[in-house]
């Protein structure tokens, strides 16, 4: 087992404040009382200005460690002056740490400094699974930051549609990561590796850059369809969101902003709701405006729905599923209809997948859909012919009849 200690006064350096002298007779006297703790091959060595190292060769228990903490508390008399330390230990314990010693050693400097960060006069256990999962986690990032240079991420793009019109309403962007050995592979199995790290800032430029882009593309072929781009809570809570946007639009300037438009998750991660909103205004200003996404997932939808400035309402796939078979889930999707109604904002289901479930959405006064029913997300190359074929698709086409 091995300890990293590091012991200090509880004021100051005393090196600084007692002199060098004094300083020594202090780790003297410190070094002495540790030693009275310890067995005959215990190793006790000092390995830097305030930092030891102990060595135990025996099997210890926390109480161990805590009798270690209350004798190093216990103030020391040098050169007549009473002076009062604390440490913070780190421990690492082989075999179950199997490492060589100098990364042994590492471990147990790491495992001190987070004592120090728990506010010193502590001891903290080295946990060498969680560290083996964070050192994947970081091989994970690095591979997805070499992807987002690499240009190994695309878009993929889903119609929606007005069903009672039959028009394409526009398109929404969906990150593919295209894996050189393990294929075309979807969000779900790479944005959790980003989470919450600035990582999710780089994706989300990447994201409406590769978004304006394409709508130039679109532009100079004759297509005008708006582009949904998925923006993360952390990304919309960046204060210099709006701003970026705005030197991003304009390296663009064949886009008018109305053509980009952003869809934030109504999410518990959404937790500095005055910051979004601010930010949300700012982007709204600049003429890009914004959906809720899987609306009835989140924790206050009824808050959300009247603060946030939003101009679309996504009601959540998981509810569109099941609501022919589920009477829960079709009571949500009537409240989620009744409610964008009475608060005058346009509604889009997601996942419409059959007729039955647009029918059914239609009666209870959702016109716009989107899911596997009408299309699947696809590269930006299939648009075009997909958007030919639409008009020929006799089953939705009969929804698309004026009501009688
Ligand atoms: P979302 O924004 O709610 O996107 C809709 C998801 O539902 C997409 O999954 C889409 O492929 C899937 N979907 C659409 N129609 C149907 C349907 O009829 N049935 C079923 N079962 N699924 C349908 P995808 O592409 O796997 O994306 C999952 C989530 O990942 C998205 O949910 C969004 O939250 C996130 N995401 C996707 N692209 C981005 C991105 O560029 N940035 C960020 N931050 N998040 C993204
Ligand atoms: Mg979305
Ligand atoms: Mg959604």
């Amino acid at each position: 087992m091995v300890v990293y200690g590091c012991p200090c006064e509880t004021s100051t350096d005393p090196n600084d404040r007692l002199g060098t002298s004094v300083g020594d007779a202090l780790l003297s006297s410190f070094s002495q009382r540790i030693s009275h703790l310890l067995f005959g091959d215990d190793v006790l060595a000092r390995v830097g200005g305030d930092e030891f190292v102990l060595l135990l060769h025996h099997g210890v228990d926390e109480d161990f460690f805590e009798k270690l903490l209350a004798s190093i508390r216990q103030p020391l008399m040098v050169d007549g002056q009473s002076i009062h330390l604390t440490a913070s230990l780190g421990v690492t314990r082989y075999p179950n740490d199997h490492v060589q010693g100098d990364v042994l050693l590492r471990h147990a400097n790491q495992a001190m400094y987070r004592a120090k960060q728990r506010g010193r006069d502590t001891f903290h256990l080295f946990d060498p699974n969680h560290d083996r999962l964070l050192q994947v986690r970081h091989e994970q990032r690095q591979r997805f930051i070499d992807a987002l240079n690499h240009n190994e991420l695309c878009l993929y793009y889903q119609p929606q549609v007005d069903m009672r019109s039959g028009k394409v309403v526009g398109v929404e962007a969906l990150i593919r990561w295209q894996h050189p050995e393990e294929g075309l592979l979807a969000p779900g199995q790479f944005l959790p590796i980003i989470d919450t790290t600035p990582l999710e800032v780089s994706l989300g430029e990447w994201v409406i850059e590769r978004a304006l882009c394409q709508l130039t593309e679109w532009h100079a072929q004759g297509i005008a369809l708006p582009i949904n781009v998925n923006i993360s809570p952390t990304h919309l809570l960046v204060s210099s969101f709006s701003q970026r946007l705005a030197e991003l639009l304009a390296c663009h300037p064949d886009v008018p902003p109305s053509m980009l438009k952003l869809e934030v998750l109504e999410s518990a991660a959404m937790h500095d709701v005055q910051a979004a909103l601010h930010n949300m205004s700012l982007c709204q200003a600049l003429g890009v405006s914004f959906a809720i996404d899987d609306f009835g997932t989140g924790f206050s939808s009824l808050t959300h729905l009247r603060q946030l400035p939003v101009n679309l309402i996504k009601i959540d796939q998981s509810f569109v599923r099941d609501m022919l078979s589920d009477q829960d889930d079709m009571a949500i999707v009537e409240s989620v209809i009744y409610m964008a109604n009475r608060f005058r904002r346009p509604m889009l289901a997601e996942g419409v997948e059959t007729l039955e479930h647009a029918k059914a959405l239609m009666a209870l006064g959702c016109e716009l859909a989107q899911g596997y029913g009408i299309a699947r997300p696809m590269p930006a190359e299939a648009l075009p012919a997909w958007l030919a074929d639409w008009p020929m698709r006799a089953d939705w086409n009969s929804l698309a009849q004026p009501a009688c």
